[in-house]
């Protein structure tokens, strides 16, 4: 099965990893600030908290902006559960905003009617890599004293006009499962420029306990106080070894999955039955994701089917999130955001990844043009 994403690992990998497994600290060792001080550097950011993967990422996120019960953030529907999931454990009420039919993002012009006295935060997912309108988004959260929160799982290594997702809203999070651009195995982080945000988030990673240098000083060594109840979310050396050696070879990773979309948009670009994914001029994506929308939906399930029993781990993302039987639940209609529905109920993500080959790309092209058939060629 060609899956439709995969991790890259070398044996430079493997001996990053092995290294820190013969040193004396598998966690909470000095690998961690190493691998945090990196990823500030590669995105722009002040200040990185790595964390055990994106969903914790989401979590302390939400928990240093200060998001708690009755408040309400702005998301997309178009996303992995985690990013609204998160919200709600904070107490805090996800709103969701339709996507733009051209990138499958938030809708940059649907935002400011659906802002309440309650909200607090605009978190946008920059959707199989493409960044949202970011400059729209920052101008409507200054305009209503709102914070940014970027679901950038996808995201690590993009754009948006010159600038590296991770130093551009209050907070970022990236994820390093490992079909996302770089792995950790399972992690995660959050970027920000903000020093109070990063100190939050370092206490509550670790049960929200601080050591306060001068109480350590006259009570004794041994002393910590807990000012915030929290998890052990906490990562380990062992997963930032391996994390410092991927982002070494992030943009080489990027080059190569800018390499097999190229190839899908020269290959696939007469197919009359898909629409290819959009590319909006002042961005760098880092494609994540290669999303295909079928123009005739009803042949999704054949089409989707036919790939996989032809051994192509083609993917659907996402159903939308507020579609879930739990959001449900909670009272939330159906038909909330059209758009989002019209995309997923077409929608096909092609493999991508960077050790995918052109025989395999080839292959996937293949099958789709006979799975869609004559009158879709
Ligand atoms: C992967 C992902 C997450 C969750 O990250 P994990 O590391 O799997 O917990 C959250 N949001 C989006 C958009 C994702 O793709």
């Amino acid at each position: 099965m060609i899956p439709y994403s995969r991790q890259t690992i070398d044996e430079d990998d493997v001996a990053a990893v092995v290294k820190v497994l013969k040193s004396d600290w598998l966690t909470q060792g000095p690998t961690i600030a190493e691998f945090e001080k990196a990823l500030a550097e590669y995105s722009g950011a002040r200040f990185a908290v790595a964390a055990p993967n994106g969903t914790a990422a989401l979590y302390l996120a939400y928990k240093a902006a200060g998001l708690k019960d009755g408040d309400e953030i702005i998301t997309t529907p178009n996303t992995f559960v985690a990013t609204s999931n998160m919200a709600l454990i904070c107490g805090t009420r996800p709103v969701f905003c339709d996507i733009r039919p051209d990138t499958y993002n938030i809708d940059e012009n649907k935002i400011e009617k659906l802002i309440t006295p309650k909200t607090k935060a605009i978190v946008p997912v920059h959707f199989a890599g493409h960044p949202c309108e970011m400059d729209k988004i920052i101008e409507i959260a200054k305009k209503h004293n709102l914070l940014v929160i970027e679901d950038a799982c996808h995201a690590i290594g993009a754009e948006y006009k010159n600038k590296k997702i991770g130093g551009i809203g209050d907070l970022t999070i990236f994820s390093f499962h490992p079909v996302k651009p770089i792995t950790t195995g399972e992690g995660g982080a959050i970027l920000t420029n903000n020093e109070a945000y990063y100190q939050t988030m370092l206490r509550l990673r670790t049960h929200g306990i601080a050591k306060d240098p001068q109480k350590t000083e006259t009570i004794g060594k041994w002393h910590y106080e807990m000012l915030d109840l929290a998890f052990n979310h906490r990562v380990t050396d062992i997963q930032c070894a391996l994390g410092l050696s991927q982002l070494k070879k992030l943009d080489k990773f990027q080059k190569a999955r800018e390499r097999v979309a190229n190839y899908y948009f020269e290959k696939l670009k007469n197919l009359k039955g898909v629409v290819l994914p959009t590319k909006l001029a002042e961005i760098k994506h880092s494609w994540h994701l290669f999303p295909i929308n079928l123009k005739d939906a009803s042949k999704r399930k054949e089409v989707f089917d036919y790939l996989q029993a032809n051994g192509i781990g083609a993917q659907v993302h996402y159903i939308p999130a507020h579609w879930q039987p739990y959001y449900q639940a909670m009272g939330y209609p159906k038909n909330l955001c059209p758009n989002a529905a019209a995309y997923y109920n077409a929608a096909i993500s092609l493999p991508i990844f960077p050790s995918l080959t052109t025989e395999d790309q080839d292959k996937v092209i293949d099958l789709l043009t006979r799975a869609l058939g004559k009158e879709h060629q």
